[in-house]
């Protein structure tokens, strides 16, 4: 599906988005992954979910990413006699390992680990921050909190624990079993919640085996300072600010943003932007001018991609909501300033053949008339590095294998082909001008750049640079073998 912005769209689907005309719809708007929240829906739920779009992309024949978003070491308070209690400024509330019913002074805490790891003077969040309790006096199986901000608290709410690196698992069972479920029926991104240090991704990846794409969430204080070795370990990377707007004052989450966003393209991968972003069209068809500016931003920002979570997985306007991404997207990528804060932060030459090469194709694509650089890559390497470059002109990545295809269909600008292997340059020159001239990218007069790696399918060899005709008379004219 031809998009005409760089900037890639995730949505996740849920109760409000789980047929396959609405799976379509929002596909057809403009999403181009699609989120499985493993916290929500039973396995046959999201065995169904797959299955239609998996059938939506053949039909379409557009390779789409599906991201499956592990649910992590989420905690929990237990349950209250009354379901629900007020806690008051300044009272004291205890939390235990007892798992009788809570009440106003108490409630069970499920989580020896936690205990172990608080401190006085630690601080828990919950409900999502709206309770704030400090901790005065702690042992193995218990906490004695006195209520800094209260506030409503009922049954399983949600615990928050920031300022300590906990020693839990990163994955648990439920995750476990999760992640063999959705690698088995074949996925292409795998996210990791709560990820505090880069152990926690290679437990993932050894568990994953290589059916899956790691992309680790950054939603802990702990995450933030572990950031570089978290990225170095992580194939993509997710500024998940609801929960770190929780674990933070909600101020620092924009300067970590950008940060994070920057560091990641200099990395050469991919980093969603995500939560709350037009949070209001959950039950509105209009969206604030507050949240298109956020929206905007992210992208001026040079993100991979912006995602939509309740909007699209249970709002009243998840079509409207992919649209409006879609439209704001394409109004940004067309200002004159996109193009200059985009070139401004560019990294500097890299040492490696790749490198050089990519930044002559997006150098070329520059200063001559070329419609396109194709671009021939196996693992998607050489794909992320152009798209690093963030060239005016589209990029098209060629590659045999769908796992490829469908992973890059989370990157800045990449457009994916399916193509034959290959054995002869003549031939990919011809499959190159063929994608972009059948894909509406150029036309038999115009020109392409093409990069590709002799000898073809070894990963990283990226080695030639071709500005060619789209013609193919031309091409059978000019090019040796
Ligand atoms: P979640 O993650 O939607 O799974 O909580 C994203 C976030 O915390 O921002
Ligand atoms: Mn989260």
């Amino acid at each position: 599906m031809r998009r005409l912005r760089n900037v890639k769209i995730v949505a996740t689907l849920g109760p409000a988005s789980e047929t396959y005309d609405m799976i379509r719809a929002l596909h057809e708007a403009g999403a181009d992954v699609f989120r499985l929240n493993m916290s929500h829906g039973s396995h046959e739920e999201i065995r169904e979910k797959h299955r239609i779009i998996r059938q939506i992309e053949k039909e379409l024949s557009s390779p789409i990413a599906i991201l499956a978003d592990l649910q992590g070491p989420k905690l929990r308070v237990g349950v209250f006699a009354n379901e629900v209690e007020e806690l008051v400024d300044g009272a004291a509330f205890r939390l235990d390992l007892n798992e009788a019913a809570g009440d106003v002074t108490r409630v069970c805490l499920p989580h020896p680990e936690i205990f172990a790891a608080l401190e006085p003077g630690s601080t828990l969040l919950v409900n999502d921050g709206k309770i704030r309790l400090r901790v005065e006096d702690c042992g193995a199986d218990f906490a004695n909190c006195v209520v800094v901000n209260g506030g409503t608290i009922s049954n399983r709410k949600g615990v928050n624990v920031p300022d300590v690196v906990l020693p839990l698992a990163a994955l648990s069972e439920k995750d476990r079993d999760d992640l063999e479920f959705v690698c088995g029926l074949g996925v292409d991104w795998l996210a990791l919640s709560f990820v505090q240090r880069p152990e926690d991704v290679h437990e993932a990846r050894e568990l994953a085996q290589g059916r899956a794409a790691i992309l680790s969430k950054i939603e802990k204080p702990a995450a933030v300072e572990a950031f570089d070795d978290i990225l170095e370990v992580s194939d993509g990377i997710m500024v998940a600010r609801g929960d770190l707007g929780v674990e933070l004052p909600v101020s620092h989450v924009p300067p970590i943003q950008k940060r994070l966003v920057r560091k990641c393209r200099f990395a050469a991968k991919p980093v969603i932007v995500a939560t709350q972003m037009l949070e209001s069209m959950i039950e509105s068809p209009m969206p604030t001018r507050a949240e298109v500016s956020d929206v905007s931003n992210a992208i001026y920002e040079g993100a991979d991609a912006i995602m939509l979570s309740a909007e699209s997985a249970a709002g009243h306007f998840p079509i409207e909501a992919v649209g409006t991404m879609n439209a704001v997207a394409e109004e940004v990528e067309s200002d004159p300033t996109y193009r200059q804060i985009i070139e401004a932060s560019r990294s500097a030459p890299r040492s490696s053949v790749a490198d050089a090469i990519v930044a002559a194709a997006r150098e070329v694509a520059e200063t001559t008339e070329v419609q396109a650089i194709c671009s021939f890559t196996e693992s998607g390497t050489t794909a992320l590095k152009i798209a690093r470059e963030r060239p005016r002109v589209p990029i098209i990545a060629m590659t045999s294998l769908r796992g490829t295809a469908r992973r890059l269909a989370l990157s800045w600008g990449t457009n994916c082909v399916m193509t034959d292997e290959l054995n002869r340059f003549k031939g990919a020159v011809v499959a190159a001008a063929r994608a972009a001239t059948s894909h509406g990218y150029a036309g038999p007069e115009d020109q392409i750049v093409v990069t590709a790696g002799l000898p073809f399918n070894v990963p990283g060899t990226t080695n030639i640079l071709r500005v060619t005709s789209c013609d193919e008379r031309l091409i059978y004219n000019t090019e040796t073998e």
